[in-house]
C-alpha cells in the first residue's frame, strides 16, 4: 500500500480540483480509446501513484470493483439501469448499490500471481485474463480463435513430465478444464444483476458493463461541468482553471444568479 492510503479514502478526496482536473485530462483523451483503455484511464487519473502495468495487470474482476469504489466515490454509489424483458419486452428500470454488486475493495488488489492446475501428466500455470488480454482480441475472430488467443496469452508455462509444452498443443480436455478455472479464479469478470420484470414475472441474470456504465456518467459529468465552466467564463471573464478550482456549491449559487 502507498501513503495514499485505502482506496475508498483516496476516492472520497476525489472531489479535490486536482482530481477533476485529472477526470477531464483523462475523459478527452479517452474519447478514441478502447472500452478497456478509457477504463484503465480514469483509474490511473484518480490513483496515479499506480502506474498503467498495474491496471493493465488487474484480473478483470478486480478491476471492475475498483471502478465500482470510483462511481462510488464520484457519483454517490447508485447505479441506474434500463433493460428490457426477455419475455415479454417490457422496458424495466432498477436501481441498486455499488457494493449489492460485488464488495467492494478495501486494500488496492494486485496482479494475481500464476496458479497451478493439474492434469494427468501436465503441470500448467495460468492466470485469469486482464485487460490487456481483452484489447488483445480481434472483434472479427470466431469463439475458437478468441479461447485460442486468451490460452496462448494467459498460460504462463506448461509442461508434460519434464516437457515444456505450448498453449496451443496442449489436450482439449486441459484447455477447457482451463477456461473453467480462469472463470473460477476470476468470479466476478462477469458481473450479473438478478432481475425481474415487474409486468410478467420473469426473472433472469443481467450482464452489467461496469466500465461502459461508468464512463457514461463520467462523460456526463464533463460535459455539464463544461457547460457551467462555459457560462461562467462568459459571464465573469473567469479562467477555467479559477471556475473549477470553486467548491461545486459556491459555483452553483454563481450559476443561479446569472440564470435568474
Ligand atoms: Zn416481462
Amino acid at each position: 500500500m502507498s501513503a495514499a492510503g485505502t482506496p475508498a479514502s483516496r476516492v472520497a478526496a476525489a472531489s479535490a480540483s486536482s482530481t477533476i482536473e485529472a477526470l477531464l485530462r483523462a475523459w478527452e483523451t479517452a474519447y478514441s480509446a478502447s472500452p478497456a483503455e478509457r477504463a484503465l484511464g480514469l483509474l490511473a487519473a484518480v490513483w496515479p501513484e499506480y502506474d498503467r502495468s498495474h491496471w493493465r495487470g488487474l484480473c478483470l474482476g478486480d478491476r471492475d470493483a475498483c471502478l465500482l469504489l470510483l462511481q462510488k466515490g464520484l457519483f454517490g454509489g447508485r447505479l441506474h439501469a434500463v433493460a428490457a424483458c426477455p419475455a415479454c419486452g417490457d422496458r424495466l428500470e432498477t436501481d441498486f448499490d455499488a457494493g449489492e454488486v460485488c464488495p467492494l475493495p478495501a486494500q488496492m488488489p494486485t496482479p494475481r500471481e500464476p496458479s497451478l492446475l493439474k492434469h494427468r501428466d501436465y503441470r500448467v500455470y495460468f492466470r485469469p485474463p486482464c485487460s490487456d488480454d481483452i484489447d488483445a482480441l480481434d472483434d472479427t475472430a470466431g469463439q475458437g480463435e478468441s479461447v485460442a488467443l486468451l490460452l496462448q496469452r494467459c498460460v504462463v508455462s506448461a509442461h508434460c513430465g519434464r516437457e515444456a509444452v505450448a498453449a496451443a498443443q496442449l489436450p482439449a480436455p486441459l484447455r477447457r478444464r482451463l477456461i473453467a478455472a480462469m472463470a473460477d479464479h476470476d468470479p466476478l469478470a462477469d458481473l450479473q444483476l438478478a432481475v425481474e420484470c415487474p409486468s410478467c414475472r420473469h426473472a433472469w441474470s443481467a450482464s452489467l458493463d461496469v466500465a461502459g456504465y461508468l464512463w457514461e456518467e463520467l462523460d456526463d459529468w464533463a460535459q455539464d461541468l463544461l457547460a457551467e465552466v462555459h457560462v461562467l467564463a462568459r459571464n465573469y471573464a473567469w479562467s477555467e482553471r479559477d471556475i473549477l478550482a470553486m467548491a461545486p456549491a459556491r459555483r452553483r449559487f454563481y450559476l443561479d444568479m446569472v440564470q435568474a
